[in-house]
C-alpha cells in the first residue's frame, strides 16, 4: 500500500538525487537512472508500505550482500573461526581500500563490510565449488526475503567480473597470505553475491528478519539470534562505509548500503526498510536515500539510541 508520509518524503528528497552520481566503475551500474528514489517498509504484522518508485524498480545487492555472506560464514564456522580471519573494527577508509592491509603482517582485513574482509568471508562460505556456494547464499537471501524468485543478474555479474581489477588485486594480495582460496573462484562467488537482484520490498523483508532476531516474515527462525544481533552491530559500526559514524548520529538505524544505491535498514523489534536511489554521494552511499532515512527516522522516531 502506498503511504502518504513515505510519498511525501520521497517527493521532498528526490531533488537530492541531483547532487549525486551513479556508480560507473561497474559498466552495468552506470546505466541506472539517477533520478529514481523509492522506499518500502514492513512491520512484524506484515504491513507493507511503499513510497516513490519502490514498487516498480529492482537493483543488485552489491555491498549489501556482505551482510548475507557474513551470516552464512558465521552459521558455517562460528564466531571464533570467522574472526580469526577478519576483524571487528571500522576502517575510516573507502570500501575498496588496500592501504591498511599492507600495514599488517599477516594482513587481516579490519572488518567484513569492506571488500577485502568480504572476500575473506565469501571464501569461508562452505560448498563444493562456485555454484554450490552461490546457491547457498541465494537460498539464504530467498528465505530471509520470503521470495523464491530472487536470482543473480548474470549481466551485472559479467560486467563487474570483467572489470574487477581492484578487487582482483585485493584478492591476489590476500592469496599470498592464504587468506582466500583460489582467486578466480573467490571473485566469482563474491561478484555473483553482489549481483543478486532484489526490490525495495525484498530488502525490507530481509531487514525485518534481522529486526526480529533472525525470524523471517513467515515466523521461521532462519538465523540464530546471536548472529542476527552480531550483524546488526556491524551494520551500525561499518554498514555505511566511512560515513557510518555520521549515519549513526543522524539516522541511528543499523543499515548497509551498496554501490547500486540500495540501502538495507533494520529497526530492532520494529521494522525492516528497503531504499533505492542510485545517485551516490562521495562516500558511495545513496545521496537521497540517506537523507530520506534521516527524515523518516525523525518522523517515526526510529533511532535505536
Ligand atoms: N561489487 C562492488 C565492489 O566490490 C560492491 C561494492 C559496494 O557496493 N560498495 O566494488
Amino acid at each position: 500500500m502506498r503511504h502518504p508520509l513515505l510519498e511525501e518524503l520521497v517527493a521532498k528528497h528526490r531533488p537530492d538525487t541531483k547532487g549525486g552520481k551513479v556508480a560507473d566503475y561497474i559498466p552495468a551500474l552506470s546505466r541506472q537512472n539517477p533520478s529514481v528514489l523509492g522506499i518500502a517498509t514492513v512491520t512484524p504484522n506484515q504491513e507493507l508500505l511503499y513510497g516513490g518508485d519502490a514498487p516498480v524498480v529492482s537493483f543488485t545487492l552489491q555491498s549489501i550482500s556482505k551482510v548475507i555472506s557474513l551470516v552464512l560464514a558465521l552459521m558455517d564456522h562460528g564466531e571464533e573461526t570467522v574472526f580469526s580471519h577478519v576483524g571487528m573494527e571500522p576502517t575510516g577508509d573507502p570500501f575498496n581500500s588496500l592501504y591498511k592491509l599492507e600495514m599488517m603482517s599477516p594482513p587481516k582485513p579490519l572488518n567484513p563490510m569492506i571488500n577485502a574482509g568480504a572476500m575473506v568471508v565469501s571464501s569461508l562460505v562452505k560448498g563444493s565449488g562456485v555454484e554450490d556456494r552461490v546457491g547457498r547464499l541465494l537460498d539464504l537471501v530467498r528465505a530471509m526475503a520470503d521470495n523464491p524468485k530472487i536470482d543473480v543478474d548474470e549481466e551485472v555479474f559479467r560486467s563487474e567480473y570483467e572489470t574487477a581489477h581492484r578487487n582482483r588485486s585485493i584478492a591476489y594480495f590476500l592469496k599470498e597470505y592464504g587468506q582466500v582460496g583460489d582467486v578466480e573462484e573467490t571473485l566469482q562467488v563474491y561478484v555473483r553475491q553482489c549481483a543478486i537482484r532484489v526490490t525495495c520490498e525484498d530488502l525490507a523483508r530481509i531487514g525485518l528478519c534481522l529486526a526480529q532476531y533472525g525470524r523471517s516474515v513467515t515466523g521461521e527462525q532462519i538465523i540464530p539470534q546471536p548472529i542476527a544481533r552480531l550483524v546488526k552491530t556491524f551494520m551500525v559500526t561499518c554498514g555505511m562505509y566511512n560515513a557510518s559514524g555520521e549515519f549513526a548520529i543522524r539516522v541511528g538505524i543499523p543499515a548497509k548500503s551498496g554501490v547500486s544505491g540500495g540501502i538495507l535498514a533494520s529497526v530492532p523489534g520494529k521494522m525492516g526498510i528497503g531504499v533505492y536511489g542510485p545517485a551516490l554521494d562521495e562516500k558511495g552511499n545513496s545521496r537521497a536515500g540517506v537523507r530520506l532515512l534521516q527524515s523518516l527516522s525523525r518522523a517515526w522516531q526510529l533511532s535505536i539510541f
